[in-house]
């Protein structure tokens, strides 16, 4: 009998039943639910006529992270529990969504004793990064289309003094529309795009524009930076040394430089920073050492190139910040975000 089943065939989850597993990662299965027709919350039902449900199962977390040699609680315990990680999780996720159309709803958390099942609205296309796999690479208007939507996420996050620290296509979901004639991509010339299109990679007629709205997801490893309004580290009260004060605000340029990856690799198909051998990989990123690779990038603009510059910068102070980021002159070059009440 395979997990899968056994997860749908539980019986504790409150008020939904899980349809098919749609996504995993590291120590999560995400499924397709519905809304219980007898649901007790009928505003849910009438609003959500599906769900995802991201099921984690704490045996799974507990192994990693030795909760229960931890009987002994006690002072030196300086590891945060599973539980804790998974409330953190929650709290945040609830936090960030509220109030942002680019962030992927959160709709409720349930526990049980085996597991815990984080609620939240579906996004039916998948991940932005099958997206990439399916077209090859995007158009620089498909890329404007995406990343805009990304940085508006991040910019919520960020003046809510939250790090997300995990943006990679795979935490980038959408829903999918039509046609999107504004995000059209345009062939490039060292295509041929009828074989392109005989193998069924690219389609011209609805250019790939199947991507409509466009969320952040996966808060696993977010982290609050500032507290709200004051801008200073959370759980101080002034008494913070400048290096630590200049490094938390470092942290939020971590997200920057995960916008950079994601735009560079949308635009050509393959990250910035590749090795097989995962020594040589970090000291690449390390050295911050990528390049526009020939030919792939012949034909990206200057403005693209730039703005992947300046968000693949190695030092973080000189390194593009969100507001920055939102100013870029190719980014506003061309208005492709969907209209309001899509
Ligand atoms: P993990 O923390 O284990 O990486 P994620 O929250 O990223 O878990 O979810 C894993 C995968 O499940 C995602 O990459 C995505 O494919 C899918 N997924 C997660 N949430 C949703 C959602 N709200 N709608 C659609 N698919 C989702
Ligand atoms: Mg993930």
């Amino acid at each position: 009998e395979t997990p899968e089943k056994s997860f749908l065939e539980q019986k504790e989850l409150m008020g939904y039943r899980l349809i098919n597993k749609i996504g995993e990662g590291a120590f999560s299965k995400v499924f397709r639910a519905i809304p219980a027709k007898n649901s007790s919350n009928e505003f849910l039902s009438k609003n959500y006529k599906a769900v995802a449900i991201k099921v984690i199962k704490k045996a799974d977390l507990s192994s990693i992270n030795g909760d229960h040699h931890k009987k002994d609680k006690g002072k030196d315990s300086t590891k945060t529990s599973s539980r804790d990680q998974v409330l953190k999780e929650v709290a945040l996720h609830k936090t960030v969504s509220a109030g942002c159309s680019q962030i992927v709803a959160f709709i409720d958390f349930q526990e049980t004793d085996s597991y815990y099942y984080i609620i939240q609205e579906l996004l039916t296309g998948g991940e932005i990064f099958g997206e990439i796999v399916r077209l090859t690479y995007f158009s620089e208007d498909l890329s404007k289309h995406v990343i805009k939507q990304l940085a508006l996420a991040v910019k919520h996050m960020h003046s809510l003094g939250v790090v997300h620290r995990d943006i990679k296509p795979e935490n980038l979901l959408f829903e999918p529309i039509e046609f999107t004639p504004s995000v059209k991509p345009k062939f490039r010339k060292s295509d041929d795009p009828q074989t392109k299109a005989d193998e069924g990679i690219f389609t011209p007629e609805i250019g790939g524009g199947g991507i409509g709205i466009v969320k952040l997801a996966d808060f696993g490893l977010s982290k609050q930076i500032f507290s709200k309004n004051t801008k200073t580290p959370c759980g101080t009260v002034g008494y913070t040394a400048p290096e630590v004060v200049k490094d938390e605000h470092y942290s939020m340029k971590v997200d920057m430089w995960g916008i950079g990856c994601v735009l560079y690799t949308m635009l050509c198909g393959f990250p910035p920073f590749y090795d097989e051998k995962i020594d040589t990989l970090t000291e690449k990123i390390s050295r911050g050492e990528y390049t526009f690779l020939k030919p792939w990038w012949d034909e990206i603009s200057a403005g693209a190139k730039n703005a992947v510059a300046k968000l693949l910068e190695l030092e973080p102070s000189k390194r593009y910040d969100i507001d920055q980021f939102l100013n870029d002159p190719w980014l506003n070059s061309f208005d492709c975000l969907p209209k309001k009440g899509e």
